[in-house]
């Protein structure tokens, strides 16, 4: 009898063992999805010629029967956005139907059956982008109910909520896919990506990007969150700082917000207005608000009360270095999401290289100088010299792997080589974009007039950027020189 007891204890313990072991263990990196590596060869399809669409590649339909989808600027007689265009009922994302053709073996014709994914509402997304002709969309699957509908997308997990981004300032179309991908055997969580073509209402708009929006999902899809009920007093949540353009109960006013000029606000991702209440958005604004203040105290780099018992640290210095290689200068001010799960601390997540490698429209990138170190939280960090190091060692590090000019390098050739057909088809839509009544790029020297053009610029800008980095990486630590009084700073207890 007591040694059944102890068997049956010990396989007990072993469970509860192998389930806290398997709770712990961090993210496996190494099994992202990344396309042009992993997607299964298909056969060439010999039927067809250019009159038709024949793609590898999966064909997106949405149907809105005709109506215009909103999101779209509105502008005055000086060509600035007043605001957006909104559905006939006034609310902002229309109701449209989606399906997917996408053969397992075969290349993806008009014709093929389709799975029908039902219904969705849609609208433009964006900021500087939603001036484009060829439009971003954010998508929500929604049941017959009008409620969120997980649906697995592409190969992608389970989720309501999507981006279709359609490359167009970009003209080499990877810089987000490729980045993304980067970002994504680097950290813990980068939004996962698949190519595809759309149609709307039956007309060809172009290779799109389907892309994961940074939310929590249900079993550890997207960011590992707990996920929030509206009876739960605390939960993991996500923030972004950006425009501001939100509605206001998404917005959370925390330390920062009245004590620099930061101009970006930031805003709540996670849990969304469905699962807040005021007390949840209470405690988030006053946790954030502790971090912010450690960090920008007197006692900021000490151990025990110090900035380092609120953020994971490596995935602030993989995001400071993946936005410094590409010049992202949004990163750190727009567009910039951080996250926490409870118990846990802070992590960043990358997001929009559709500018990054030198495309601002308004000016040139200095690619001879750092950015993001003087950026909110980064100005602090870099004070301490431990960060820095750990900058510094970090990058030499990916300059062996993700980093190498090899790597890089290939990654383009292969990702054009697999897109090939497809480039092709996005011009024979797009094409007239290259010709200069259509630039967009200031100065206008910087517009180019061939995709062959604007991928060699791409290219040289990494490598250059490569070679000031591997140059200049340890002036950072200029930031973080001993001064005459940092001895005072440091608290014996
Ligand atoms: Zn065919």
């Amino acid at each position: 009898m007591k040694y059944k007891l102890i068997g049956l204890l010990s396989v007990a313990l072993t469970l509860i063992a192998i389930i806290f072991i398997s709770r712990s263990m961090p993210e496996d990196n190494g099994t992202r999805y990344i396309e042009h590596i992993m997607a299964e060869e298909k056969e060439a399809c010999k039927l067809h010629e250019n009159d038709t669409i024949c793609t590898h590649l999966p064909i997106v339909n949405i149907n809105t029967n005709g109506t215009e989808i909103p999101g779209k600027p509105i502008y005055d007689e000086e060509f600035r956005v007043i605001d957006y265009t909104l559905a006939t009922d006034g609310t902002t994302t229309i109701k449209a139907s989606l399906d997917v053709i996408n053969n397992e073996k075969a290349y993806n014709h008009l014709t093929d059956p389709k799975t029908d994914m039902g219904e969705v509402m849609i609208r433009v997304r964006g900021h500087s982008s939603r001036r484009f002709e060829k439009a971003n969309y954010f998508i929500r699957f929604i049941d017959s109910a009008g409620e969120n509908n997980l649906q697995e997308f592409l190969g992608m997990d389970a989720h309501h909520e999507w981006a279709l981004h359609g490359p167009f300032l970009d003209k080499t179309l990877i810089r987000n896919y490729m980045w993304y991908n980067i970002a994504g055997e680097m950290m813990e969580y980068s939004p996962n990506v698949r190519f595809c073509e759309l149609l709307i209402n039956g007309e060809y708009r172009g290779l799109y990007l389907a892309t994961e929006m940074i939310t929590a999902g249900k079993e550890g899809a997207r960011l590992s969150l707990s996920v929030n009920k509206k009876d739960n007093t605390f939960s993991g949540y996500a923030l972004r700082l950006d425009w501001g353009d939100t509605d206001e109960a998404n917005k959370l006013y925390p330390f920062t917000n009245y004590t620099t000029r930061a101009k970006t606000q930031h805003e709540l991702v996670y849990p969304g207005t469905k699962n807040m209440t005021p007390e949840l958005k209470e405690a988030i604004k006053n946790e954030f608000s502790l971090f912010e203040k450690t960090l920008y105290s007197y006692d900021y780099n000490n151990e025990k009360y110090g900035y380092k018992n609120y953020i994971d640290t490596d995935s602030f210095v993989d995001y400071f270095l993946i936005n410094e290689l590409t010049c992202n200068y949004d990163a750190g001010s727009l567009s910039t999401y951080i996250y926490k799960d409870t118990p846990g601390k802070y992590k960043m997540c990358v997001w929009d290289f559709n500018s990054a490698c030198d495309l601002y429209q308004e000016s040139a990138v200095v690619t001879e100088s750092f950015n993001l170190n003087s950026r909110l939280y980064f100005q602090m960090l870099f004070m301490d010299d431990e960060f820095t190091d750990k900058v510094v060692n970090r990058y030499h590090e990916l300059r062996k792997t993700v980093f190498s000019e090899e790597y890089l390098m290939n990654f383009i050739d292969d990702t054009v080589e697999y897109l090939k057909p497809a480039i092709k088809r996005n011009y024979d839509k797009w094409g007239y974009t290259f010709s200069p009544e259509y630039d967009l790029l200031h100065p206008s020297g910087r517009n180019l007039r061939t995709y062959e053009e604007y991928l060699m610029q791409l290219k040289d800008f990494i490598k250059k950027r490569l070679a000031f980095m591997d140059e200049n990486i340890e002036s950072l630590k200029q930031n973080s020189t001993e001064s005459k009084t940092k001895k005072y700073n440091e608290v014996s207890d």
